[in-house]
């Protein structure tokens, strides 16, 4: 490893790496998981595993929104899409595989699918062609779900209606405890979504599950100070939740983006590619704004959906029980051009980190 290579104080970095390596557990193995798209692309993008103790072990959780979005609600973005309704949704959404196509196949068998950085695009658009019907197709952690619950708030055109896809992190997380053989020793909590959220949605873990649980910002010192942290509290074997990412994130979070997402959504059942349902993981639109919402407005729901395609390994990758190069396609079959599961689609997606840090 080059401690000159990307790291802005590499001297800092070495201390920290030395302290690590100090109070890490002799024989024990310890996991620690992280779940965030942008956290593993800076462990990745900084070959931060490889300065660990071989020991210690960070594995990627459900970090990705477009990577855990259900092949169903992919289907049901599709299905309005060709019915001629124009599907606007971001970028890296297009490739995501729904049961028997992408949005991007939908287009080209002629969908008019157009890709938008914002949902403000989508609004825009639908002001200029009032003669077109208009979806946003809304995926995101809380991270983006403040934006399109203030647009629905707005109250946009009557042609532009959403398919809210948004997830929420901290039931996830809960759901992987659950997880007998995966055995987490701590949490690294991803700092973007504790902007919004704030430290309180993660004060469950270290109360009633024991897990150090530490807020964590992006900087690779940031994520090697996290590791630094969590292991101080496994040696301790005393659990709490600290906030690492003190520049960025309030114990409150941010209030107004949660009173936007309170305002226009209910907290549902969600399911997740991969890991099936989660309880109260999801947000639906409130019965107020059910104008907007284009399930009803399409008559569109899909149940089931086929979300893991045959040899895909994502449902493993997906909570870091497996390595993406442990999966068999991994950089054969499947790769950033072709992919063929979600996980290497999203920007997010651990497997396409990996294949684009070269990581095989
Ligand atoms: Fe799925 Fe491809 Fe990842 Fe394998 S490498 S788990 S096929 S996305």
């Amino acid at each position: 490893m080059s401690w000159g290579r990307g790291f802005r104080d590499p001297e800092l970095a070495k201390r920290i790496v030395e302290k690590i390596h100090e109070i890490a557990p002799r024989k024990d193995t310890v996991k620690i998981c992280h779940v965030c798209g942008t956290h593993e692309w800076t462990i990745s993008h900084y070959g931060i595993r490889s300065l660990l103790p071989e020991n210690v072990d960070v594995i990627a959780g459900p970090g990705c929104p477009v990577c855990i979005a259900p092949a169903a609600e992919v289907d049901e973005a599709i299905e309005v899409a060709l019915r001629d309704a124009v599907l606007t949704c971001f970028g890296d959404v297009m490739r995501v595989p729904g049961s028997s196509m992408s949005p991007l196949d939908a287009k080209a068998r002629g969908a008019d699918i157009r890709v938008v950085y914002s949902v403000m695009d989508a609004v825009k658009m639908a002001e200029k062609e009032p003669n077109k019907e208009f979806v946003f197709f809304a995926i995101g952690f809380e991270t983006t779900a403040p934006s399109t619950a203030a647009e629905i708030l707005r109250k946009p055109p009557r042609n532009l209606s959403f398919l809210v896809s948004h997830r929420l992190i901290p039931p996830a997380m809960e759901l992987m405890l659950g997880m007998g053989d995966l055995r987490i020793d701590a949490f690294i909590a991803p700092g973007h979504v504790s902007t919004i959220i704030g430290l309180e949605p993660y004060e469950v873990f270290p109360k009633a599950y024991r897990m150090p649980t530490i807020v964590a910002g992006f900087e690779p010192i940031d994520i090697l100070l996290a590791i630094y942290m969590a292991l101080r509290q496994i040696r301790s074997r005393v659990a709490f939740l600290e906030n690492e990412y003190k520049r960025a994130v309030r114990w409150e979070g941010n209030v107004r983006a949660k009173e936007l997402m309170r305002r226009a959504f209910n907290v549902v059942d969600g399911n997740w590619r991969g890991l099936g349902r989660i309880p109260d993981s999801a947000f639906a639109l409130k019965d107020e704004y059910l104008e907007y919402d284009a399930h009803e407005k399409y008559n569109v729901r899909i149940r089931v959906g086929r979300d893991i395609p045959p040899g895909c390994q994502c449902h493993l990758v997906i909570v870091g029980k497996i390595k993406p190069k442990e999966c068999p396609l991994f950089m054969k079959t499947c790769t950033p051009q072709k992919p063929v599961g979600s996980c290497m689609v999203g920007i997010e997606g651990t497997c396409r980190i990996w294949a684009m840090t070269k990581q095989f």
